[in-house]
């Protein structure tokens, strides 16, 4: 049976995906690893402190497990990759590049790798981006994201490692606070409805967005790790796209629950990282190639939000 290394495991996408494996596959056949301890909901399970920039470390990990299949989730995201470059590059290609040597080497059966909607930048058509377009990104992180893809296919089509990736939206999750990205204030906005009724956006109120509920993208990964081989057609990373919101959408849909929510916005720096992203994804290679398909619409997001934050 595969045995799955989810790396970066205690963050956002990781929480997540390490629970829906670990339902899947069994708790010992899922390894969680991370600079830092595992979320609460991790604990207790299989646990390895890991840095992704260390090949020695990584290597023996994999062995001491017997590990079959990598996800790497370990990134420093977009907001925080602007204050920090060099590491963002270390972290987000040197570690991309041991996991996929390591699985070229050991050799492991397969490897995910995320990319993100931040590969597009301001010369990208701005709706239903194409999956195949001028790209061209602004930031620190979408350059580590586009070089990232690139190496995905070199791997695959070089040495033949198995990697498949997602170009993800947003992500909104209840489980884990965000980790640094310009998408972060949608979770916030539940965080502050539930709270305090009022939430300042660093976005302006009709900036626009892709966004993607997290039952749907740890759906889109497991459904991609296991879809026949045959049917991958792109070995760089797949458009994946559900539903784009602006501050203004969500807000509105938070007032049917809670009618005097209220917010204001004061645009930062991130105003201008979004600005430079698509506002819709065309996502009709993944649906046509692996049958990729969401679940979830602005209303039934925020009705399950704030249903898991109110409690
Ligand atoms: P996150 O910041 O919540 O989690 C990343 C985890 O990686 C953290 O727990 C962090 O401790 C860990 N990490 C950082 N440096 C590490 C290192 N050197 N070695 C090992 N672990 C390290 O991020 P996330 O939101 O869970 O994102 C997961 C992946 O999905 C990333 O590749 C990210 O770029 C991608 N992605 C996320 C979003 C989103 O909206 N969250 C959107 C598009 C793409």
């Amino acid at each position: 049976m595969e045995k799955f290394l989810i790396i970066g495991a205690s963050g956002q996408l990781g929480t997540d995906l390490t629970l829906a494996l670990r339902a899947r596959y069994g708790e010992d056949h899922v390894i969680a690893s991370d600079l830092n301890e595992p979320s609460g909901a991790l604990q207790p399970g299989p646990f390895e402190r890991l840095d992704v920039t260390r090949k020695d470390r990584l290597k023996a990990v994999v062995r001491k497990h017997q590990i079959t299949r990598i996800c790497n989730l370990a990134s420093i995201l977009s907001a925080r990759a602007e204050t920090e470059p060099k590491r963002a590059w270390d972290v987000n290609i040197n570690g991309l590049l041991n996991v996929l040597d390591v699985a070229r080497e050991e050799p492991l059966s397969q490897v995910f790798w995320p990319s993100s909607i931040a590969v597009f930048g301001p010369d990208t058509p701005p709706v239903r981006t194409p999956q195949t377009t001028i790209m061209n990104p602004k930031t620190v992180y979408g350059i580590s994201k586009l070089a990232g893809e690139r190496w995905c296919d070199y791997y695959h089509l070089t040495y033949g490692v198995d990697v498949r990736s997602l170009r993800y939206p947003g992500l909104i999750s209840y489980r884990t606070a965000p980790g640094g990205g310009t998408t972060d204030y949608a979770v916030d906005m539940y965080h502050q409805a539930v709270k305090n009724k009022s939430y300042v956006s660093y976005l302006s109120g009709d900036t626009l967005l892709p966004f993607m509920f997290i039952d749907d993208a740890v759906n889109a990964t497991i459904q991609l790790m296991n879809a026949d081989a045959g049917r991958i057609r792109v070995r760089s990373s797949y458009n994946v796209a559900a539903i784009s919101l602006s501050p203004g959408d969500i807000a509105s849909s938070i007032r049917q629950h809670y009618p005097d929510f209220q917010i204001s916005c004061r645009p930062d720096y991130r105003q201008k990282i979004a600005g430079s992203w698509p506002r819709s994804i065309d996502d009709s290679p993944a649906r046509r190639d692996w049958g990729w398909q969401h679940q979830y619409n602005l209303d039934k997001m925020t009705a399950t939000m704030l249903d898991k934050l109110g409690l």
